[in-house]
């Protein structure tokens, strides 16, 4: 029974590191972020690419492109973290929660001053910065991490606002089955890009990127698929 509940968590972080540029090139079938893409398949390259409201050509965004660094991704699976340990932890957190809270209804929680785990529960008693200190205490166990694969899961959300419901994410528009979620990009990419500074207009809490459940062959060989953006609040 122990057994099973103590099913590893299936989550797959993406790193990035320093590599040689030949070795980006398509025919080594990179996983890579930055510089110029490399394209997988060569003979069915989209026509054009879809930005926001405005459709680039593939040359004008492959020069754009050239302009941030180029790293390779590189993925290990997130250190041996189990559903009893997540379940404690939360656990843990409710606990201490509710002891401040009911201080705070009694009138004692001055008393608290200088107790540093309580002090943090002080500025963590709203839902939104609960899960952005959730958010903060996951990803401090591996501070690197750009993406978080977990096809399947649940993004890991920097905010309890602007969460989507089932209907906000569209089927597949090639098969018409549903999407689900695959990986989330996280905001320390934007350091690696040296795109940090807020002049560069590029910013995000996480992105996370929903796929076609059923991988589908339909249409296309490179698929529109849908991201949903969640800012920093
Ligand atoms: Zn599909």
């Amino acid at each position: 029974m122990a057994e099973n509940k103590k099913r590893t968590l299936s989550i797959e972080l993406g790193y990035l590191e320093e590599c040689a540029a030949w070795k980006l090139e398509s025919r080594f079938f990179p996983s890579k972020v930055g510089g110029k893409p490399a394209w997988l398949d060569l003979c069915h390259l989209p026509n054009s690419i879809l930005c926001g409201t405005e459709h680039e050509d593939k040359e004008s965004e492959e020069r754009r492109d050239v302009l941030v660094p180029q790293f390779e991704i590189v993925i290990e699976a997130e250190d041996c973290l189990q559903e009893e340990e997540v379940s404690n932890d939360l656990k843990t957190e409710e606990e201490k929660l509710k002891a401040f809270e009911k201080m705070v209804q009694e009138g004692k929680a001055g008393t608290l001053q200088g107790d540093t785990s309580f002090d943090e529960l002080q500025k963590t008693t709203s839902p939104e910065d609960r899960q952005f200190s959730k958010f903060n205490s996951r990803i401090r166990r591996n501070p690197d991490q750009v993406l978080r694969y977990d096809r399947g899961g649940t993004p890991l959300w920097i905010s309890s606002d602007h969460t989507p419901n089932e209907d906000d994410i569209p089927c597949c528009e090639y098969c018409g089955q549903h999407r689900r979620f695959e990986f989330q990009i996280l905001p320390q990419l934007l350091n690696y890009l040296g795109l940090d500074s807020t002049e560069k207009s590029v910013d995000w809490g996480t992105l996370a990127i929903y796929t076609c459940s059923q991988s589908c062959n339909e249409g296309p060989a490179y698929k529109r698929e849908f991201l949903w953006k969640q800012d920093i609040v």
